[in-house]
């Protein structure tokens, strides 16, 4: 391998161990939830799931975990969701 992508390699490396690097706009999941599988999505700092929660409450236990996996990497408008600040209320606790 040429040295010059030794150093890319190298660089992406350390880049791998610092998320808050990278925000995510937008993606599309498939979680395998306890009860079954949801496809959750992120678009526009906006979060969707098809499970049955996230349309009464706006939020669910797929989009907070999601949420919790990826939180360097995400905006401060795609953290607030009404779930998501109970969470943070909860570690406080
Ligand atoms: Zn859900």
């Amino acid at each position: 391998m040429h040295s010059s992508m030794i150093g890319k390699v190298e660089k992406a490396m350390r880049y791998a161990h610092e998320p808050d690097r990278v925000k995510v706009g937008r993606l599309t999941a498939s979680f395998s939830g306890d009860n079954g599988t949801h496809t959750v999505s992120l678009d526009a700092d906006t979060w969707h799931c098809d499970c049955h929660l996230f349309e009464s409450a706006g939020g669910c236990s797929h989009t907070l975990a999601i949420q919790k996996m990826l939180d360097p990497m995400l905006s401060d408008a795609a953290k607030d969701t009404p779930l998501y600040g109970r969470s943070e209320a909860a570690a406080l606790a």
